[in-house]
């Protein structure tokens, strides 16, 4: 079984051809237009994915080293994300299963970057968690620990009430003037910082739930006074200060994991999402895995952030099921379940 997938929820266009659960191609186009205005717009991300979609399908097709008559389905992200940009890549995923008649499979972007633990390489088996198996997932606007029953059967049993683990990187990367998506730039700053320099809030939220917003007005409000005293503050503590920031979040995030695998009482314990690139948040949850004995399981550095083959390969497993999606399929901007 061949299956096209596309992905175009934010401001990555892509695509990739997936054979079984082997991944052929994995195509991304990432839009640049957005890092001179410190964030996406929608308006020119959409119109992006409009110049990217034909050019980068082609180039997945061409370096899989197959033809579109080899598809058996395509696989689109239906959401959550920007409804205009999810427009450009349904309608593409229409055009194209009307003419080749074949099936097409909506996608549920969060599942998406879930399955990227079920893909396997061309030259290289990977590591796949067994169900049932917690994942964290933390992107740009999600921060939600799922339990995992089966490929297309994700339950979310803790999820933020504000804003997302990559949403705080971000903003608190902003307030310190670096340049958009601070996440990883905030990742490689810290390396060379103190970690227990600075301590910042640590909100208490009910159950596995999580929140950022606190820790973004306490940084806020840390740097506005320290600003005061000395102008130079954040020049002349940016290392110490992203790497504290840094610590906080990820002992904001491994708390809960924690507690959700003991209430569970599972040890296969994976993280996905644009945030799991972090390479602090990688380490420490290996050493967490170490103490407490689980089977900790990374994502490969592409299949963190955006990318379709996290969506072809769930697409594979909804064609296995039948799961198929009818022609008058619309995005969705939000999806409050799995
Ligand atoms: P969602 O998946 O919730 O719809 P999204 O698709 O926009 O949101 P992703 O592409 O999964 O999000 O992830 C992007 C986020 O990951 C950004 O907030 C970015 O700062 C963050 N991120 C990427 N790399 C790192 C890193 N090394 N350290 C911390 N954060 C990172
Ligand atoms: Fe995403």
């Amino acid at each position: 079984i061949t299956i096209l997938g596309i992905e175009s929820s934010c401001d990555d266009t892509s695509a990739a051809v997936i054979r079984g659960r082997t991944l052929l191609s994995n195509v991304i186009a990432s839009q640049d237009v957005h890092r001179k205005y410190g964030g996406v717009i929608p308006e020119l991300a959409s119109r992006a994915h409009q110049q990217n979609i034909i050019p980068v399908v082609d180039t997945a097709i061409r370096e899989a080293g197959i033809e579109l008559k080899d598809l058996d389905g395509i696989a689109f992200t239906r959401g959550p994300g920007l409804l205009g940009s999810l427009m450009v890549g349904v309608s593409f995923a229409k055009g194209l299963s009307l003419s080749l008649d074949i099936p097409m499979m909506d996608v549920n972007h969060l599942q998406g970057h879930i399955s990227s633990h079920f893909i396997d390489l061309p030259d290289r088996q990977l590591a796949h968690p067994r169900f049932p198996f917690l994942c964290l997932l933390v992107s740009g606007g999600h921060s939600q620990i799922v339990l995992v029953k089966d490929y297309g059967e994700m339950e979310i049993v803790g999820t933020t009430i504000d804003d997302a683990a990559g949403e705080a990187f971000d903003k608190c990367a902003k307030v310190m003037g670096l340049p958009y998506p601070g996440g990883p730039v905030i990742d490689k700053l810290a390396k060379e910082g103190n970690p227990k320099r600075f301590k910042f809030a640590k909100p208490s939220v009910d159950g596995f739930n999580y929140s950022f917003s606190g820790l973004k007005t306490s940084f806020l409000y840390f740097l506005r006074d320290e600003m005061r005293e000395n102008p130079n503050f954040i020049g002349e503590n940016k290392a110490d200060l992203c790497a504290s920031l840094q610590s906080t979040i990820i002992e904001i995030l491994l708390n809960k994991l924690v507690r959700a695998a003991r209430h569970y009482d599972i040890r296969d314990i994976a993280i996905a999402g644009g945030v799991s690139a972090n390479s602090g948040l990688r380490r420490a949850i290996v050493e967490e895995g170490v103490r407490r004995g689980w089977n900790t399981f990374l994502p490969e550095f592409k299949f963190t952030t955006d990318n379709a083959a996290m969506i072809a390969v769930t697409g594979y497993f909804k064609y296995q099921r039948g799961e198929f999606a009818p022609m008058d399929v619309v995005p969705v901007a939000r999806i409050s379940r799995m």
